[in-house]
């Protein structure tokens, strides 16, 4: 069974391999060093003034952002089940809540946002999506962050990344907090989440706030190369390792050239054939595809052509499925895909077919010359 669910992806074999050495203390020289390394490919893929690890999905490090560095009230961009979430979040603690609500396929809009922040000068914090893994949505984060920090300094901006840290280049200049799963772009087990941080959000953090996820405490230990509560050992093997296959395959800049060709052939491949992508503004994350018998093409790639894809939530259950796009995935792999999602419209007696899909995704991703 090929797994393209946008989340999690796939972990590739050398990972594996090299997260089933033997368990090492944590509080030890050799741990330490393999943390270093760790936090030091950290810092490059966040390209920002400091690297955080915590023993959590990804969700822990949501609400370890909102709590360290919220102080009254926050904006929150929900545009799907994850832009909810921060909504949540902040309820929860008892800070102020503002959402702003957009359907699951439309991006943020800059002057939305400004209207909000001239209507509530309170607001402290803001925190979006950088993709909206829901609909596969891109936000335009980094214009907004600009605007945000152009208009006021101490507005923090936490940037969700986790569905778009490790795949694509992500302009942190005006971003505060960026935050990063270890079960989608980075190809590891569930179980690690990671977070970047700005200056400001280093200085403003102060003393930190909340126990478990008190990042005052986690920075200062993290600078010596150790965790202030047990560090989740394993998967930061498996994190080095990872960074180690993305060099072997050719680095970053590599694995994001390669992503957003093999997303836009996908999205070619996948029109070729009369479908609909769903958000107005894709994702490279993955590729959503809006269609009434999603649940009947769902199935019967997973039955008939051994593809596990995912499908929708809440109002849109039933009415999109997600092609994973994050990670190492050799495009052999994605050629299938969408031959499978072919082979399905044809079974479903919606279109004779021609492989189209096949030999579009060839001609995008490779060129037409080469075919
Ligand atoms: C998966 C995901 C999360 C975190 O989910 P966990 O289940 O807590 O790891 C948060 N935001 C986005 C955009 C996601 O895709």
């Amino acid at each position: 069974m090929l797994l393209f669910t946008p989340g999690p992806t796939p972990v590739p074999e050398s990972v594996r391999l090299a997260m089933a050495t033997p368990t090492l203390h944590h509080r030890t020289p050799e741990f330490e060093a393999i943390f270093a390394s760790a936090r030091a490919n950290l810092l490059k893929l966040f390209g920002m003034e400091e690297a955080v690890m915590l023993a959590s999905s990804g969700t822990g490090a949501m609400q370890a952002a909102v709590v360290n560095i919220c102080q009254k009230k926050a904006l929150s961009i929900n545009a799907g089940k994850f832009g909810e979430r921060f909504g949540k979040i902040v309820e929860s603690f008892g800070f102020e809540s503002v959402v702003l609500e957009y359907e699951w396929n439309q991006p943020a809009q800059v002057e939305d946002i400004a209207l909000i922040l001239e209507k509530e000068p309170d607001i402290d914090t803001v925190c979006i999506q950088v993709c909206e893994s829901a609909g596969g949505l891109r936000h335009p984060v980094e214009e907004i962050a600009e605007y945000i920090k152009s208009q006021n300094r101490d507005i923090a901006v936490i940037a969700d990344g986790i569905t778009a840290v490790g795949v694509e280049y992500i302009d942190t200049t005006n971003i505060d907090i960026l935050i990063a799963g270890s079960q989608k772009a980075l190809m590891l087990p569930p179980g690690l989440a990671m977070i970047g941080l700005s200056e400001y959000a280093i200085d403003r953090i102060g003393d930190g706030r909340d126990y478990y996820f008190n990042l005052s405490s986690e920075i200062k230990k993290q600078r010596k190369n150790t965790t202030a509560y047990t560090a989740a050992t394993t998967l930061i093997i498996g994190l080095n390792a990872v960074f180690d296959e993305i060099a072997k395959s050719g680095g970053l800049e590599q694995l994001y050239k390669d992503t957003k060709n093999r997303a836009n052939a996908t999205q070619k491949a996948l029109e070729s054939i009369g479908l609909q992508i769903y958000p107005d503004a894709p994702a490279l994350a993955m590729s959503t595809i809006y269609d009434k018998d999603a649940e009947e093409i769902r199935k019967i790639l997973k039955n008939s052509y051994q593809v596990n894809v995912a499908g929708g939530q809440d109002h849109l259950k039933g009415k999109i499925f997600r092609i994973n796009q994050m990670g190492l995935i050799p495009p052999y792999q994605m050629s299938w895909v969408v031959n499978a999602v072919e082979l399905a419209l044809a079974d479903l007696n919606r279109r004779k077919y021609d492989g189209s899909a096949n030999r579009i995704f060839n001609e995008n991703y490779f060129g037409e010359s080469k075919i």
